[in-house]
């Protein structure tokens, strides 16, 4: 079990400007700019890094241009890349405490979380490793004295926009399925949690991708991200974040009709029916919204309650609530952590006056948490809202913290018709012990990751990403690589002579 002061120490070399990397260089911005790191629990800089801008990025996309047409990475073998890509997965695996630990001072999530997060992105390298190597193409027969087959490409140059939730596996579950189906990358993480991708580079760097093939290009948003989503150079963007910033890049995008991959945000119902298993039933919903402090796009944000169980459902679940140890992420006994910033603390804190403004009624938390020093950090209580209405803000935005919005129904039908009555179809879950319900209900709810009798367990061999304004296109398993290549149809005349 690593300390706090040991998880510190993988930080002293972060007192220099941690660098990009671009064409198989560390470099520092031209711009000369910077930008601190803040660890969330306790407001302290934890880093500094250089501030790339457009110029940075462009050298980034002409390098991966280079690579993929000049350098022979679109004719590189399957097999050639799998090895890369398990040595990669080696390579992290063997530092997973390092990138556990650094996740956690730089997100904020308890190291639990995020000793899952570094196992899940080591398998993300070896499962995109295997699956490259597999038959991908078909053949057709057709009416004509013809070969007529489908092979797949690599789309070509990739530009990728992560989030800061989950800093490490947002980016491996992009580059690894990139780089498997053969494309170049250059990945931008968000400003806040740029380390373990930093550090990610170091591995990529060692075990010996030819130059170009992966970047790192650190910056802001408006600036280096909107060059990824703008560039002619670029074939395919792959954002995962907000909606209403997804909306920005598939603007941008629309502009060269570049692919677009967007994973965006979500308000996901979980509906609990009268006859499910009680316990099991509250385990899920606590799960649901207060892991990864609520930071989560497929978070269970809405719980739709059966009348007939909903008072003694709020006691025991308000009960539980209050109970959650919340501190700083590397104490091994924190189950919920601070949020990623100030800004974003008050973002949250805002959507919980809205709450009560508009009549909601507060059943636990609501409140920054201050005590054990706690004020220089970032921590809001996990918060309970009950009494709502489907109009309400609390029901209808996504408020990406630790706020759970309580919502009855009588019906089935009532239960449906809640559910879907948000712009998001990312993820919904069901409780009952009725099979049958749990499959009427899951066929009526407009989402793309549903669960039944549990909350949360995903998997790099599914398909991840959502309906409606939750995104277009999939992550992840089999359809998740397939975005990442493009289909050609070959037919072969095998009768040259004319009839
Ligand atoms: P965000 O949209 O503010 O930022 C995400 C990334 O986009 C960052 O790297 C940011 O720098 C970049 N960006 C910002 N403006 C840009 C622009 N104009 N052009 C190009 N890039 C730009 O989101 P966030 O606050 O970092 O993350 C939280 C959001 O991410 C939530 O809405 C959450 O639901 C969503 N999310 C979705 C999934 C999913 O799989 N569907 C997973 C994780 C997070």
């Amino acid at each position: 079990m690593i300390s706090m002061l040991q998880a510190k120490a993988f930080l002293t070399d972060l007192n220099t400007v941690q660098k990009m990397y671009i064409d198989g260089e560390w470099v520092a911005s031209e711009s000369g700019g910077i930008r601190n790191v803040i660890n969330p629990a306790n407001g302290e800089i934890i880093g500094v890094v250089t501030e790339g801008n457009r110029d940075d990025a462009k050298k980034a996309i002409l390098a991966a241009r280079r690579a993929f047409d000049k350098d022979g990475w679109q004719d590189s073998k399957a097999r050639d890349r799998a090895a890369l890509l398990n040595k990669v997965a080696d390579a992290l695996e063997a530092r997973a405490e390092e990138f556990a630990s650094l996740d956690t001072l730089n997100n904020g999530k308890p190291l639990r979380e995020s000793r899952y997060d570094v196992a899940d992105a080591v398998n993300q390298f070896r499962y995109f490793a295997g699956l490259c190597t597999k038959p991908h193409g078909t053949t057709y027969d057709v009416p004509d004295d013809m070969q007529a087959m489908v092979v797949r490409e690599p789309i070509g140059v990739v530009g990728q926009i992560i989030p800061w939730n989950y800093p490490l596996v947002m980016a491996t579950q992009k580059i690894a399925p990139a780089i498997a189906a053969g494309c170049t990358v250059v990945i931008k993480p968000a400003e806040q949690t740029p380390l373990s991708l930093i550090r990610l580079f170091e591995i990529i760097d060692e075990v010996g991708f030819p130059s170009g093939v992966i970047n790192l290009v650190l910056g802001a948003g408006e600036t280096v991200g909107a060059e990824l989503s703008e560039s002619p150079l670029v074939d395919k963007v792959a954002f995962t974040g907000g909606t209403d910033t997804g909306i920005r890049i598939m603007k941008a995008a629309a502009e060269t009709i570049k692919k677009v991959g967007l994973e965006l945000g979500g308000k996901s119902p979980n509906i609990v029916f009268a006859d499910a298993d009680f316990e099991t039933a509250v385990d899920y919903a606590l799960y649901a919204i207060f892991a990864n402090q609520g930071e989560v796009c497929s978070a269970g944000s809405r719980l739709l309650l059966e009348e007939t169980i909903y008072e003694r459902f709020i006691v025991e679940l308000t009960a539980r609530a209050e109970e959650i140890v919340v501190g700083d992420g590397t104490d091994e006994g924190t189950e919920m952590g601070p949020l990623i910033t100030e800004e974003h603390m008050q973002r949250v804190l805002h959507y919980i006056e809205e709450g009560k403004k508009e009549g909601a009624t507060l059943l636990c938390g609501g409140n920054r948490l201050t005590d054990n020093g706690m004020d220089k950090g970032f921590f809001v209580a996990p918060t309970i809202f009950t009494d709502t209405k489907p109009d309400m803000t609390i029901i209808q935005e996504e408020i990406f913290g630790p706020v759970l919005a309580i919502q009855t129904f009588r019906t089935e039908e009532e239960a449906i018709e809640l559910a879907n009555g948000t712009r998001f179809g990312l993820a919904a879950a069901v409780f009952t012990t009725d099979v049958a319900k749990a499959h009427r209900v899951i066929k009526k709810l407009r989402a793309g990751i549903t669960w039944i009798n549990t909350y949360h367990p995903t998997y790099n061999e599914a398909p991840w990403g959502g309906y409606k304004q939750s995104g277009i296109g999939r992550e992840l398993g089999t359809y998740g690589f397939e975005e990442y290549l493009e289909i050609k149809q070959i037919n072969v005349n095998l009768n040259v002579a004319p009839s």
